[in-house]
């Protein structure tokens, strides 16, 4: 689902380095505790504007516990986030979460069933009807789906469902996306290709994005760049390319040796 979008949190704090561009998405020494041990563990990332970085590890190593506190569904022990250069959280000010300017899509993308294909793509957004229309049959139409404006979403299939959630993530035009292996209830078939579409839409849309993947597959596929994590630290950031050919150790390694 959609966490708003409110242009207001830009105003309301300062700009650390007004000088330089600032990354589309930073955050700082990100710590969080659950019974005293670090499961996310002085984690720094950042995204630059458009593109998309993958935070690739195996299961269990903290990747959707970072996601849920950059979304503002859980809160850090410690650590900075930063939107554009704008403080949105540390330990004692925060911006909730539907003011953050963040879109979300997570595993189970859930649409809402008791609403159209297009109210459900037009949920996040406000202003005049016709403004909303507009963006709903653009963002419908560029996923193939516009003649289902008007169904219900049990009509479609599970891909088709799939896009309609990028659409509605998308509609508000949200200052980064974040995703939580969107792409892992689809069956084998399909997954290559809606990866694709998904990457060029949101490469269009100028999208910045935290995608999160187990799979070195998918990260190999659609980043920019990787972030290797495991048990709670990034052991490793660069080029796809380059993590894959020079694995920062030998776990890195045995991860990476899936890909054929
Ligand atoms: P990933 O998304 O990489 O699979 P998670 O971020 O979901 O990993 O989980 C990281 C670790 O934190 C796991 O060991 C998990 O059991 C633990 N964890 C996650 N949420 C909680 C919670 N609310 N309470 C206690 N432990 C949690
Ligand atoms: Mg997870």
């Amino acid at each position: 689902f959609f966490i708003g979008y409110d242009t207001k949190v830009q105003a309301q704090v300062h700009v650390t380095h007004p000088e330089v561009t600032p990354p589309r998405l930073e955050i700082r020494n990100l710590v969080r505790l659950f019974e005293g041990k670090a499961v996310v563990d002085d984690v720094s990332l950042s995204i630059q504007p458009g593109h998309v970085t993958c935070l690739l590890g195996p299961s269990g190593c903290g990747k959707s516990t970072t996601l849920r506190m950059i979304a503002g569904v859980d809160i850090q022990n410690s650590g900075q986030i930063y939107v554009d250069g704008n403080l949105i959280c540390d330990t004692v000010f925060r911006v909730p979460p539907e003011r953050r300017s963040i879109g979300l899509m997570f595993q189970d993308f859930a649409l809402f069933p008791h609403l159209t294909v297009g109210e459900n793509v037009a949920f996040g957004l406000s202003g005049p009807k016709e403004k909303k229309h507009k963006r709903v049959s653009e963002l419908l139409e560029r996923v193939g789906l516009f003649h289902f404006i008007g169904d219900y979403p049990h009509s479609l299939s599970g891909g088709e469902q799939q896009r309609v959630a990028l659409a509605r993530a998308l509609a508000p035009r949200p200052r980064v996306m974040l995703m939580d292996e969107p792409f892992s209830g689809l069956d084998d078939r399909l997954r290559d290709g809606i990866r694709d579409e998904t990457l060029a839409l949101l490469k269009e849309e100028g999208t910045s994005v935290l995608l999160v993947t187990h799979e070195p597959e998918e990260a190999m596929r659609m980043a920019d760049e990787i972030a290797l994590m495991r048990d709670g630290r990034i052991v490793q950031r660069g080029a796809p390319y380059n993590i894959y050919k020079s694995p920062a150790d030998k776990e890195a390694v045995a991860f990476f040796s899936d890909i054929n």
